[in-house]
């Protein structure tokens, strides 16, 4: 995947002490190997990484990030603005004399009907909005029940049916029905069509005018990658398209899709279905979006973090110290409270490249999330200074003693002790690797 890819190339600029020209040429290479892996158009893919490129070479590196790191963030960013930006507001517009139409449009089976009972429960849940949602796809035959029944699990009212009735026809009965019933949002589901098809597409332009709608929502299947922006490219060419819904987003797409939307067809991404279930339905938001592009959770909070909260000179002492493999009770006492103030272990993890694997073998020794962090720092503090400087000694008795004094259990101590030889050894190899100073940077 796209974030594999990444997370590869990313892991061999770690631990670098500065970037050459040379370095960032090569890394985007790959990257753009990868964006074409994902699906992303050649053009779009060509200019984020110039953008990149440009960014990368000749930025003053931060004091407590590796350069490294610092690319990752550049990368981040790009993607970020290659989405929408992320001051841009994503919003549905929905601000006209109501009753506002919400017109659906898209490919058959893209989701249509489903997001717009999605969309349809959010206005009215969430802002409280009196919605009204109306089938016009005249095509399927059981298309007109399949949103009433939706309807019915949503709790939002639909149009009653009138069989043989027109798509234009049940366009304005809706508007009118709105109008009299004083709902605030329409929300008209077209026919789906299996291509662009010349007669759907003057039905959809017919109902267009009709309803005046204030947004316009395409909605294509993310799964189907640079076809969802070539329909998107057609759409907009016969009807007003203000927004794209891609849904999907929780399948194993290749997320080109997403990045080339916005470039391609200028069009925003709005929102974003994530499942099958009504509620299965999220703002479009392109930070979160290019963090799971990148799949490695928030980089950019995790360089934030380290450049706010790291001491810079205690973390090199620390990084010698590990490399030298002198990493004692004491100094796990230390990165124990260093994890506690950046949000736990699992947090850390999460941000870090490549550190999924390292993460499963710390919960599996016993985890270092949130509350347990007191606790292993208790038992720590229950040991005398020899025990901490050499947990060899460590026999039953001690153990015993240790667990009575920090109101834990034997267990909680051996569950420790296994978690800390984890980490020690985990940490001479990457002592090995050279990946010391990037994750002592971080956590110490
Ligand atoms: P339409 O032909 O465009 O109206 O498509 P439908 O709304 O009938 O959806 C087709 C299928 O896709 C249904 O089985 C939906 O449950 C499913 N679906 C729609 N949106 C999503 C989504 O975001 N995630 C997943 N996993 N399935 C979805
Ligand atoms: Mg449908």
């Amino acid at each position: 995947t796209l974030s594999d890819r990444l997370s590869g190339v990313f892991d061999k600029l770690r631990g670098r002490g500065s970037l050459s020209e040379a370095d960032v040429s090569e890394a985007m290479r790959e990257v753009r190997v990868a964006l074409l892996e994902a699906d992303v158009a050649l053009p779009v893919a060509r200019e984020f990484i110039g953008k990149v490129k440009e960014r990368a070479i000749g930025q003053d590196v931060l004091r407590s990030v590796t350069p490294g790191q610092q690319v990752i963030k550049i990368v981040h960013d790009a993607l970020v603005d290659m989405l929408g930006g992320a001051e841009a507001d994503h919003a549905l517009d929905l601000n006209v004399a109501p009753p506002a139409a919400i017109l659906m449009v898209g490919l058959q089976g893209s989701g249509k009907t489903t997001s717009t009972a999605k969309i349809a429960l959010r206005l009215q849940k969430k802002e409280k909005k009196k919605v009204l949602m109306a089938s016009l796809d005249t095509r399927r035959p059981a298309a007109q029940e399949q949103l009433k029944v939706l309807g019915e699990q949503a709790e939002v009212k639909t149009l009653p049916i009138i069989a043989g009735q027109q798509p234009v026809d049940i366009a304005k009965r809706a508007m009118e029905a709105a109008r009299l019933g004083g709902y605030d949002v329409v929300m008209l589901d077209t026919a789906g069509r299996l291509s662009i098809d010349e007669q759907l597409m003057a039905e959809v332009a017919d109902v267009h005018r009709i309803a005046n709608p204030a947004e316009t929502l395409l909605v294509v299947d993310s799964l189907t990658g640079q076809d969802a922006v070539q329909t998107a490219e057609k759409f907009k060419a016969r009807v007003p398209v203000s927004g794209v819904v891609m849904t999907r987003i929780d399948g194993d797409g290749r997320g080109g899709a997403a990045l080339s939307m916005r470039a391609v067809t200028g069009a925003p991404i709005k929102l974003i279905g994530i499942g099958e279930k009504l509620d299965a339905l999220d703002e479009f938001d392109p930070r979160r979006m290019a963090g799971r592009i990148l799949g490695m959770g928030d980089i950019v909070s995790l360089v934030e973090k380290a450049s706010e909260e790291v001491d810079q000179e205690k973390a090199e002492k620390m990084a010698k110290k590990l490399s030298k493999g002198q990493f004692d009770l004491d100094d796990l006492a230390d990165q124990l409270k260093q994890m506690r103030r950046m949000g736990g272990m699992g947090a850390i993890m999460g941000m870090m490249p490549g550190m999924g694997k390292m993460k499963k073998q710390l919960d599996a020794a016993g985890g270092f999330e949130g509350k347990e962090i007191s606790r292993q720092e208790a038992i720590i503090s229950s040991m005398t200074k020899k025990e901490r400087k050499n947990p060899k000694v460590l026999n039953a008795s001690r153990k015993k003693r240790i667990a009575a004094g920090s109101g834990t259990s034997v267990q909680e101590v051996n569950r420790l002790l296994k978690a800390y030889q984890g980490m020690s050894t985990m940490m001479k190899k990457m002592g090995k690797k050279g990946g010391m100073k990037g994750l002592a940077g971080m956590m110490g």
